[in-house]
Parts: structure tokens; C-alpha cells; sequence
């Protein structure tokens, strides 16, 4: 194993930027772990991006957080396409997951890399496999795995324990769990030994600037965890007593109603119109409140007059 993780360390050189991809399912900490790696390559003196993609902010639902680094400003935004580091908290989000194949994939498994390839059909060359849950439940007594997850990035990625330690502590800090300060610690240096520190300088060494704002549309899809059983508004029991109807005249196409609809029942159009489907649609309003043109009004929906 250590053999293996030692091949894939990589550095962050002048003129190169890391996409960084985690991916896993709510409550495993994966918004966690993307905080601390930015704050981690802050620190080093790194600019940084970290976009966590709640789609359905649900326990169990799969997440995804984008994390750029470069030591040049980051011009581009939204969905990273091709990571050059995947890590991935939950094996069995392989069977959804489109993975791009050049990617370094570090997954969180007991199985070893040639079985899990051959289990899931993985073409990606480059799999590091790690029980970090076991690892976390052995010193934390609990399988919060976030900090081992960020620290599994950070020390791929080539940052210094001592930003990663930093990192962490405010983290804790910031949730009010400076009594967790001490085995999250111990569970960062037992990554950062599992892994060695022989960096290799060219691995997944990336040139390619990018001086657009790339935001194009996907639907959800893809894009977010997509419900498709309709009827999830009359579940949200007193809400949907409002309607939202779009007044075209007024809409300007700025995608915000559809970023911010928490249940992905806004999609866009051939002519990126957003559309509401209402058997989707929870009538929580937000798309009205965020509309910043107020293109969004409220009709009263007739299926709830009863409430
Ligand atoms: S937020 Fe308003 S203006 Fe923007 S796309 Fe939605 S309806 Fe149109
Ligand atoms: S009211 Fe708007 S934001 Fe809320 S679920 Fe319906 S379409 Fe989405």
C-alpha cells in the first residue's frame, strides 16, 4: 500500500492548477474536507476555490465538492470536468459516477485498487484504495471521516502537514469542537505517515489556462441529485400553497431560479428558459425570492385551497 501511495504524489508547480474533485454522500463530511483543503492551500499561499454541490442537501444523498488550486489567479467557475485528483468517500458511488479516466482516483475502501477496478469496471490507470473509515473509527472512535479525507487530498496534492494541522484546528474551531482538536490531529499525522512524502515533481503536471467563467448549463441530471418521483410536493406537507409562475417578458436567462431551486425542479430550455416542473416543485418559494428581476410571481395553488 504504501508502495502504491507513494507513486501518485504530486506538487503543486508555477503555472499549474489541481482540480480536485471529493465526492460522497451527505453526512460524510464531504463540504468538511473541502473546506480544510482550500484553507490548507490558503494558507500556503495558494489561491483557491471550493464549490460544494449540495444538490438534495439530504443525509445520504451523493455530493460532490469542486476544489481548484493554482498559484496564479483562478479565472474559471463551476463543474470540473477533468480532475486531475478524484477522492472519493463511498465505493459504491462508482456505479453513478462518471469519472474522468486520466484522474488519480483515491478511494475510500477496504477492497484493494485491482479489485475494486475489476468490481466497477474502472479504466482509470492510477487507484489508491485506503480504509480510511477504519482508520478514523480506530483513533476518533467514530467514522466522521472528513479530516482524513482532507488530509488524504492535501498530502496527494503535496501541501505541508503543518497547514493541514492548521487547517483542521480552525475548522474544529469553527464548529465548536476545539475538544476534537487532539485525535483529529493524531489522525492527520497517521495519513500524512501513511503516505510518504516523495513527491513527484511532473505527475499530472497541467499548463492549460483558462481565461473564460465557464458556467453552461447541465441538467440536473447530472448535474444535481435529480428527484424524479413526482409528487414530492404533496409529501412536504403546508408547503406548496404558493405557485411559482414565470413571467417571461421579464426574465433576463440568469439561471438563478434554477441554481437555487433546492429540489431541482427547474430546468432550462433549448433556449435557456427556465422551465418549472411542477410535480417536482415543493413550493418553497425560493426561486421568487432570488429572482432578481422578479420575473417569479405567487398564485395561490388550487390543489392545497383545502389547507
Ligand atoms: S431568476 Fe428570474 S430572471 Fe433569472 S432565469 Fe430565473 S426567472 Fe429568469
Ligand atoms: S418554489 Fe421554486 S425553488 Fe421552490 S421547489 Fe418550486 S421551483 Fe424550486
Amino acid at each position: 500500500m504504501l508502495y502504491i501511495l507513494n507513486s501518485y504524489i504530486f506538487k503543486l508547480l508555477f503555472n499549474v492548477m489541481i482540480w480536485l474533485t471529493l465526492i460522497g454522500r451527505g453526512g460524510q463530511g464531504i463540504k468538511s474536507a473541502s473546506h480544510i483543503v482550500s484553507t490548507a492551500a490558503f494558507l500556503k499561499g495558494y489561491y483557491v476555490q471550493s464549490q460544494p454541490i449540495y444538490r438534495a442537501e439530504r443525509r445520504g444523498a451523493p455530493i460532490s465538492a469542486f476544489i481548484r488550486i493554482s498559484n496564479e489567479p483562478i479565472l474559471e467557475r463551476g463543474y470540473i470536468y477533468e480532475p486531475s485528483l478524484i477522492v472519493i468517500a463511498d465505493e459504491s458511488l462508482f456505479i453513478d459516477t462518471n469519472l474522468n479516466k486520466d484522474a488519480i482516483l483515491f478511494v475510500n475502501t477496504a477492497l484493494d485498487a485491482d479489485k475494486l477496478r475489476s468490481l466497477y469496471n474502472i479504466e482509470n490507470k492510477r487507484i489508491i484504495t485506503y480504509n480510511l473509515t477504519g482508520l478514523t473509527l480506530q483513533i476518533l472512535n467514530k467514522s466522521i471521516i472528513s479530516v482524513a479525507l482532507a488530509a488524504v487530498a492535501c498530502r496527494l496534492i503535496g501541501l505541508n502537514l503543518e497547514e493541514v494541522e492548521h487547517a483542521v484546528i480552525m475548522q474544529l474551531e469553527e464548529l465548536n469542537m476545539q475538544e476534537e482538536v487532539d485525535k483529529n490531529i493524531e489522525l492527520v499525522r497517521k495519513v500524512f505517515e501513511l503516505i510518504s512524502n516523495s513527491n513527484i515533481e511532473n505527475e499530472k503536471k497541467r499548463t492549460k489556462s483558462v481565461s473564460v467563467i465557464d458556467l453552461s448549463y447541465h441538467h440536473p441530471k447530472i448535474s444535481a441529485c435529480y428527484i424524479s418521483v413526482p409528487a414530492n410536493s404533496i409529501s412536504s406537507e403546508g408547503w406548496n400553497v404558493n405557485k411559482p409562475i414565470i413571467d417571461y417578458d421579464k426574465c433576463t436567462k440568469c439561471m438563478i431560479c434554477f441554481i437555487f431551486c433546492p429540489d431541482s425542479a427547474i430546468i432550462l430550455n433549448k433556449d435557456n428558459y427556465p422551465v418549472i416542473n411542477y410535480d417536482l416543485c415543493k413550493g418553497c418559494n425560493i426561486c421568487y425570492v432570488e429572482c432578481p428581476t422578479k420575473a417569479i410571481r405567487l398564485e395561490r395553488n388550487e390543489a392545497t385551497l383545502d389547507r
